[in-house]
């Protein structure tokens, strides 16, 4: 019943621990989640966006640069013939903003001009080279900043177009610049030592230009297959602008996407699944630690108030046992109620001029039996023999159970000659017992202490008590098994 009471505790204990700390550890990942993806993602994006804007706003400087006079126009509509004028108005363009290079296309001849007297007969299969033309060409737009990555000298190329209409609003080919990419670099790698953070720029088409994992550059993977999101689908308005997209891929990666619109490109700042699990799971450890530590300190509590209230019901049960005035093993009566049997004797035996005997008995090597046996068949001895004596003693007299393996008997009215014959009725019984809790052979035997309760003495009850325990001590010494008379 006790033990039930226990596991039961113990399984409602470890359930709330379990239930707690998950509880909290669920509480905690959303709490983490929500953070990273309302403000910290945001906070870093759009402080990323706010310098691309910024980088965007110089490019474009140089843009209109290249349509100033519409010259290149002109020079288009002219008929493409005076190249050394277009050299000098692009290599003056090209030296005033200390550019990579300053080229201009034209559509219709599908020809590529360079300050650096390059004339190059553009080819649409020719993807790798001149692809950048007609992805640009098939998604004109007002702005024009174009973002390239070259793997073979793993750098990243920016070039600022300017598109070119005659009057009907015909397009008619771009002008376009290199710009120097070096500080733009920086700033993105700047953003991308993070701890936990990676920053990607992909082109409209969703091949990624820009990434901290060259690999995935020189792979040319493009942000569809890395996330599994359809990017050409997600609204490049201005509207999106800071949205967060959240939890879009399997591993729990968490992306802040913005279509940066004067780079006709994709910003994407990732935070790694890893780095929002970590956070996680540190969590989940110290919430874990909270709780425990926190049911731990509850089952301490309700253990130790349970085991104290159980010690002090145990105690109040002996004491009521015991002012009830019998021993609850052998159902003699105890020592408490004895001594009040004996003091009544001494006040009728001042009466009546008597004399009454005690006999104080001792089971010999008990301790033996305790130790051979164990402590329930030593508590079953002690039953038997307390039985014997109990069965063999007269009415009027009184059995008593003195402590651990002693008893007293009070022979009412005997002398010390009958007590003495008494007394070695009593051992012989015992001696005879055999008892079913223990091997056929092993028998259990008494030493006896025999004194008279004279009146005629001070203090007749201790020194009766003190004579048999001496008689006692004279039978032990003399063998044990045997009646001693002080
Ligand atoms: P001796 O012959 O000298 O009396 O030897 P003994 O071994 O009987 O005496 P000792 O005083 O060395 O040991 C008494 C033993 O009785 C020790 C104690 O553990 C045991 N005892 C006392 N009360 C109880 C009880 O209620 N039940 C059980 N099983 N053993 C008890
Ligand atoms: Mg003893
Ligand atoms: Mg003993």
């Amino acid at each position: 019943m006790k033990d039930r009471l226990f596991h039961l505790l113990s399984l409602v204990v470890f359930l709330a621990f379990v239930v707690m700390t998950s509880f909290y550890a669920w509480q905690d990942s959303r709490r983490i989640k929500h953070f990273v993806q309302h403000y910290e993602l945001p906070s870093i994006g759009m402080a990323l966006a706010a310098s691309l804007d910024r980088t965007a706003g110089e490019y474009l400087r140089i843009s209109d640069e290249l349509l100033r006079d519409d010259f290149i126009r002109n020079w288009i509509l002219a008929g493409e013939e005076d190249i050394d004028s277009l050299r000098q108005f692009l290599g003056d363009i090209s030296l005033r903003f200390r550019l990579a290079d300053a080229s201009m296309v034209s559509d219709r001849s599908e020809t590529y001009y360079s300050n650096d007297r390059r004339v190059v007969k553009l080819d649409p299969n020719n993807v790798s080279r001149d692809g950048w033309y007609y992805l640009y060409r098939d998604t004109l737009r007002a702005t024009n900043i174009d973002t390239w990555y070259y793997a073979q000298e793993d750098k990243l190329h920016i070039w600022v177009n300017a598109p070119l209409f005659d009057d009907n609003g015909e397009f008619l080919g771009l002008a376009g610049v290199g710009v120097d990419t070096e500080d733009f670099s920086n700033m993105l790698l700047a953003y991308n030592r993070l701890e936990g953070f990676n920053v990607f720029l992909a082109r409209v088409d969703g091949q990624l230009v820009y990434a901290k994992d060259r690999q995935l550059l020189a792979e040319q993977r493009s942000f569809n297959d890395l996330w599994n999101i359809e990017f050409n689908s997600l609204p490049k308005n201005q509207n999106i602008s800071g949205d967060t997209i959240a939890n879009k891929d399997d591993q729990g990666a968490m992306l802040w996407v913005r279509f940066m619109e004067p780079w006709n490109t994709w910003l994407v700042v990732e935070k790694t699944a890893e780095s929002v699990q970590s956070r996680v799971n540190d969590s989940f450890k110290s919430s874990a630690m909270l709780s425990g530590s926190l049911g731990m300190f509850l089952f301490l509590v309700i253990f130790t108030s349970i085991t104290l209230a159980r010690r002090q019901v145990d105690k109040n049960t002996l004491q009521l046992e015991y002012q009830a005035g019998t021993d609850s093993l052998t159902g003699l009566f105890n020592r408490l109620h004895f001594s009040r049997f004996i003091e009544q004797e001494l006040i009728r035996l001042r009466q009546v001029k008597g004399t009454s005997a005690i006999l104080l008995i001792d089971i010999d090597n008990f301790k033996k039996v305790n130790d051979s046996y164990g402590h329930p068949i030593g508590d079953e001895v002690l039953r038997y023999v307390a039985l014997t004596l109990k069965q063999n003693t007269r009415e009027g007299d009184i059995a008593s159970r003195f402590g651990g393996e002693e008893f007293m008997i009070l022979l009412s009215g005997a002398s010390l000659k009958t007590a003495t014959q008494r007394a070695e009725q009593l051992r012989v019984a015992v001696s005879e017992l055999a008892l079913p809790c223990l091997p056929n052979e092993v028998r259990v035997t008494i030493s006896i202490g025999v004194s008279l309760l004279d009146i005629s003495k001070d203090n007749p009850i201790d020194t009766a008590y003190r004579e048999a325990d001496k008689a006692l001590y004279a039978a032990k010494s003399a063998g044990r098994n045997r009646v001693v008379c002080s």
